[in-house]
């Protein structure tokens, strides 16, 4: 699978992918990451991508022909005539604050893409027709406003990656963690607490129930530890799965 992440600050991207199991996947080959500066495609010499709103207003705006020249470039079968058939298994996505929330039934149905590239906006936004004609979909990381797509998109790249075949070092961490779906009343779940030695810091024992060896008694405490959890902090939470 193959990230693109197309972006006005490419090196910003130096930092956030570089450490834990991403990186490794990568050298692993079990992914691969892309970073874009979408300047290379401004028709300018200025290199410039954003350009004062019509009708007026705050701010400047992500210009459409620098994105649709990139997505040409990176994503060349989704511009091919439709006779010419192979259009590729691919998804554009532009971060927004307006966009659906970003989920890990969504992280899981990424992974049918054999493409995702990832558009960072900046500044009071991107041009409607980017939205309207170039994109599948918008995703929101959340309901705050941030000051550009890069955080939203490490943040989906991370998320993906790590339900990729093979890149956590023990799969069933993925399957047994928070936002798997329970198979009692398929609602999501919470992951339960975890411990490690010492089982006494500062008279803070760890739960009896962990240190004495029955496994049935540990699930069963897990499982009721993990509901009260999402009882508590997550009354919202249901099943979801687009
Ligand atoms: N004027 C826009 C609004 O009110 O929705 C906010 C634009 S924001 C300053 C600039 C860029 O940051 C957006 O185009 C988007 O790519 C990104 N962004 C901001 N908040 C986001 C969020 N919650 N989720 C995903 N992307 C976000």
């Amino acid at each position: 699978m193959i990230f693109h992440i197309l972006t006005i600050f490419p090196s910003f991207f130096d930092g956030p992918l570089k450490y834990g199991v991403v990186p490794k996947a990568v050298e692993a080959g079990r992914i691969g990451i892309r970073v874009h500066n979408l300047r290379d495609w401004a028709v300018d010499r200025h290199q410039t991508v954003d350009d004062r709103p019509f009708g007026g207003g705050e701010g400047m705006v992500l210009k459409v022909e620098p994105v649709f020249r990139a997505l040409q470039s990176i994503l060349p079968s989704r511009f091919s005539p439709p006779e010419e058939g192979n259009h590729g298994n691919t998804r554009v996505i532009l971060l927004s604050a307006q966009g659906p929330r970003f989920h890990q039934a969504k992280a899981r149905a990424l992974l049918d893409y054999d493409e995702v590239l990832l558009l960072c906006g900046r500044y009071e936004g991107v041009d409607e027709r980017i939205t309207g004609h170039l994109v599948d979909e918008e995703l929101s990381i959340g309901d705050f406003v941030l000051s550009g797509g890069e955080l939203p998109a490490a943040l989906v790249v991370d998320a993906v990656a790590r339900l990729v075949p093979g890149v956590l070092g023990n799969e069933a961490s993925s399957q047994f963690e928070s936002f798997s779906v329970s198979d009692g009343d398929g609602q999501l779940l919470l992951d339960c607490p975890h411990y490690t030695r010492p089982a006494d810091f500062n008279g803070w024992r760890v739960p009896e129930v962990l240190l004495q060896g029955n496994h049935a008694e540990i699930r069963r405490w897990r499982a009721a530890q993990a509901l009260a959890k999402r009882q508590k902090n997550r009354p919202d939470l249901s099943r979801r799965d687009s």
